[in-house]
């Protein structure tokens, strides 16, 4: 059998991407239909850390262009993320895939601690790791938390899953006609064409420490597993 291309990978799943359709908070469905596909993915022996979003619940700009102050905003976005890691921990446990929540802001009763060599731990023992409240500051997004844990923990990439986009474009497919998909990026591509990928800070954090990027679609189904294995599908990233 052929062997996946990555051994270790770091997936971020947006909040949106939790969402579905509803386009707000978490669908059910959708949750469980990511979890049967991490699971496929996981039964190829590939050590999964995923990094949840929180946008389907609370975004600190939002916050912010409400009048609150944007920390404050931030926290609360953080904490939209905690919620979302523990639905998903809820249907990876349903499906029998071992998992361990790790929140960089401290939960103890809910969850564990960020502790970079346990999470390593965990990954070698075959436990899926979640980590929850992006990066435990404000001011950054759960792209950066991305970005800086697959750095920390040596992931061979990062696997960026978008709702219904099957790659990085020149313009928004949607919007313009003549939009073009990219098959292979650099991420000073990314940072001077304005690229929306993922933000700056993860962008140049992921370029400075050489750790490749794949945009693909999660809604078409199998595509974890497909990234996983090497296919080319979805935009590659490199430094
Ligand atoms: N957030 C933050 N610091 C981080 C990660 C996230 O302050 O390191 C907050 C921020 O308010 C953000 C929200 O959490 O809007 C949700 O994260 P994000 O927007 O990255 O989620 P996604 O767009 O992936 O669903």
């Amino acid at each position: 059998m052929a062997e996946p291309m990555y051994k270790r990978v770091v997936l971020k799943l947006s909040g949106e991407a939790l969402a579905g359709d509803d386009g707000f908070g978490i669908n059910p469905a959708v949750m469980k239909k990511i979890a049967s596909e991490i699971k496929s993915v996981h039964e190829l022996g590939v050590e999964i850390a995923i990094v949840v979003g929180g946008g389907n619940i609370w975004r600190g700009v939002t916050g912010e262009q409400m009048g609150m102050d944007r920390a404050q905003a931030d926290h609360m976005g953080m904490l939209a993320t905690i919620m979302n890691a523990l639905g998903l921990q809820d249907c990876l446990q349903n499906v029998g895939v071992p998992s361990r929540v790790q929140t960089s802001i401290e939960m103890r009763e809910v969850a564990e601690p960020y502790i970079r060599l346990r999470a390593i731990r965990h990954l070698e023992k075959g436990r899926v790791v979640i980590f929850a409240g992006g990066t435990g500051n404000p001011f950054f997004s759960t792209d950066t938390a991305s970005a800086l844990r697959a750095a920390e923990i040596e992931a061979d990439v990062i696997l960026m899953a978008k709702n219904g986009v099957d790659g990085v474009y020149s313009a928004d497919p949607q919007v313009d006609t003549d939009a073009i998909k990219y098959t292979d990026l650099t991420y000073l591509d990314v940072i001077n064409k304005n690229l929306r990928v993922m933000d700056s800070t993860a962008s140049t954090l992921s370029m400075d420490n050489d750790i490749p990027l794949v945009v693909f679609n999660l809604n078409e189904p199998g595509n974890i597993r497909r990234v996983v294995m090497g296919e080319p599908i979805g935009t590659t990233v490199k430094g």
